[in-house]
């Protein structure tokens, strides 16, 4: 009750944050950030509750735990809070271990490894919570409530229709020890509530000095009310109050690194800790995660369970963390692209004030970065990305591909150079599969060839393409083939770029052949695409030509000569008859090569 009216405030006055430092949340990063980084180990800690799944933003928070632990030299605590039975969805637990052993974030001390500050599920701790809500008792911090619900009720009604703001009377404050003893003796149903009278300022790691000081209005010496949060319930139980400092200072946690939604309840927190004479760890609050239009990210805009990512879209693990990692925090490097281990050498404490805005555009951007990286050191995943696209490939096509493509290479021996040749553009396998179809196909399906050059210049591109096929077996790599496109000296095709743009004129006879041998590369980079792939983005085309291997390079070169040759004898029926032989002579001699 208390926990969800100090939320309430905060989202509607955003009246925990004094003044002055409200003012200051308009810079875009704490000042004394660097600073901020503690020179010692951290020990600190993800608590989640198992009343759901990892999602976006929970993952930043364990993420931003585990780098701050491993920056220092520390250590990062995994503890299950779940206080809340009734909301504790079964195998949710079990799911949160998978999903963050999955994204490499492994906890030093925590269920399933163990520690010495265990049990780390707080279902198992409550004589621990007990104990210290009684000793809260004894020295007067705290004290038993009988009041019940119906009584509650009734004043908070009262209260609400006079306009007045909730709280508590501190009706059951006053009774002795004695009498609190022999009534829960007796058995009557009570609550351990906090006696607080201030909640007290702290001073935020990313925000800075937070809270509210509450002054005494005139109204309070007549109708005074308290916010004596509930430590222990009728039932027993802790609250998560209770529960989650106790844990922290049990478990020597130094820092807390948690959602802004908390923040509200820290100062009771802090309250809590004085009580106790606890010193508090260091709490730092990373802002909202919010959609392009300012809305809190929610289930309908994405902020959904890791598996939405991780088996729907095929992310891989090391973009989603750096992806959360620059979900408010901020380097000063030039590239954004950093694996984990990177992230554990370079985390610190610029935290950026003021809600994130999750652009998705840039987890996919990170995505081809991370595959193009994979692709270049090779290793456990790009294996996974090959096994992947090829179970796709084999589950999808209807087409027998030993003959033509495979020529006697396995798939995954056909499919691993594709994709380190296309790894630039590589977002999941369904859709690598789906963009690179033409390697996956005997029976290319291709467009005409569409071009604005001028038939002799077609022509020189058939030469052209015929000649890179007579590199033998022996020599058909993606080396000999960049070599040999690149020697090609193509100026002499070109008088005209195409029909409408004369070739640029210039005195110097040899920057003019290198102008239009220029030209004609471009162009014959665009037509052994349209000839190999169909004009498919993809691989570069020494790669292509690699990928295809000979036997089908050259067969969809053939293919692609007839289409044009077609289509030109449809030209040349409108084109004078003295033009015709040149055409003819150039192919002479490339044998089968040559058109029918
Ligand atoms: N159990 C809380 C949660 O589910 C943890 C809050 C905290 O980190 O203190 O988010």
């Amino acid at each position: 009750m208390i926990r969800r009216s100090y939320r309430g405030l905060f989202a509607r006055h955003n009246s925990w944050v004094c003044a002055s430092c409200r003012a200051s949340f308009s810079s875009s990063a704490a000042s004394t950030a660097k600073s901020k980084l503690p020179q010692t180990p951290a020990r600190t800690r993800f608590a989640p509750s198992p009343t759901g799944y990892l999602h976006l933003g929970s993952l930043r928070t364990a993420l931003f735990n585990y780098l701050l632990a491993r920056r220092t030299g520390g250590q990062f605590l995994l503890r299950i809070e779940d206080t809340d039975q009734k909301r504790t969805i079964p195998g949710a637990e079990q799911r949160l271990y998978e999903d963050l052993q999955w994204a490499g974030l492994q906890w030093d001390e925590g269920p399933t490894v163990g520690g010495p500050y265990g049990p780390y599920r707080q279902s198992e701790r409550t004589s621990i919570y007990r104990k210290h809500a009684h000793e809260l008792i004894s020295n007067d911090h705290a004290y038993r409530c009988f009041c019940t619900p119906e009584r509650l009720d009734t004043f908070a009604r009262h209260r609400s229709s006079a306009g007045l703001p909730p709280g508590y009377d501190r009706k059951c404050a006053d009774l002795s020890h004695a009498e609190s003893e022999e009534r829960a003796e007796k058995g009557e149903a009570y609550v351990i509530r906090l006696k607080v009278d201030d909640y007290p300022m702290f001073n935020d790691l990313v925000y800075g000095k937070t809270g509210q000081k509450r002054s005494n209005s005139k109204l309070d010496f007549i109708d005074r009310v308290y916010d004596d949060p509930i430590l222990i319930k009728s039932d027993g139980h802790p609250t998560y109050h209770l529960a989650n400092v106790v844990d922290d200072h049990l478990m020597k946690i130094t820092h807390v690194i948690r959602g802004t939604e908390w923040m509200p309840s820290t100062p009771m927190h802090m309250a809590l800790y004085n009580a106790f004479n606890w010193t508090p760890p260091s709490f730092g609050h990373v802002p909202l995660l919010v959609d392009k239009n300012g809305q809190k990210l929610s289930k309908r805009n994405a902020d959904i369970d890791l598996s939405f990512f991780k088996d729907k879209q095929g992310v891989f693990a090391a973009s989603l963390i750096n992806f959360s990692a620059l979900l408010g925090w901020s380097h000063s490097q030039k590239s954004d692209v950093f694996s984990l281990e990177e992230l554990e050498q370079m985390f610190n404490l610029k935290i950026t004030r003021g809600n994130t805005v999750v652009a998705f555009e840039k987890l996919w951007f990170l995505q081809k970065a991370h595959a193009q990286r994979f692709a270049a050191t090779g290793g456990p995943q790009i294996d996974e990305m090959v096994n992947k696209v090829s179970s796709i490939v084999e589950s999808t096509s209807s087409e027998d591909l030993s003959t033509p493509l495979l020529q006697g290479r396995t798939l995954h021996e056909y499919v691993a150079p594709l994709i380190k040749a296309d790894a630039k553009s590589y977002t999941n396998a369904e859709e690598f599969v789906a963009r690179n179809s033409s390697f996956f196909t005997s029976t290319l399906n291709r467009a005409p060839y569409e071009t604005s050059a001028e038939p002799s210049l077609v022509s020189a591109l058939h030469t052209a393409a015929a000649a890179l096929c007579l590199v033998p077996e022996s020599h058909w790599d993606v080396e000999s083939h960049r070599i040999n496109i690149s020697s090609y000296d193509g100026s002499s095709a070109v008088t005209s770029i195409s029909n409408t743009s004369p070739a640029p004129t210039t005195d110097d006879p040899e920057k003019a052949r290198v102008v239009a041998d220029k030209a004609f590369k471009k162009e014959l980079y665009h037509y052994l695409r349209w000839a190999l792939t169909g004009g498919a983005p993809g691989p570069g085309i020494p790669e292509t030509m690699a990928i295809l291997g000979r036997a089908e390079s050259i067969n969809r070169i053939q293919q692609a000569r007839k289409l044009t040759a077609s289509n030109a004898a449809e030209k040349r029926r409108r084109v004078p008859r003295s033009t015709q032989g040149e055409e003819e002579r150039d192919f002479k001699w490339m044998g089968s090569l040559a058109p029918q």
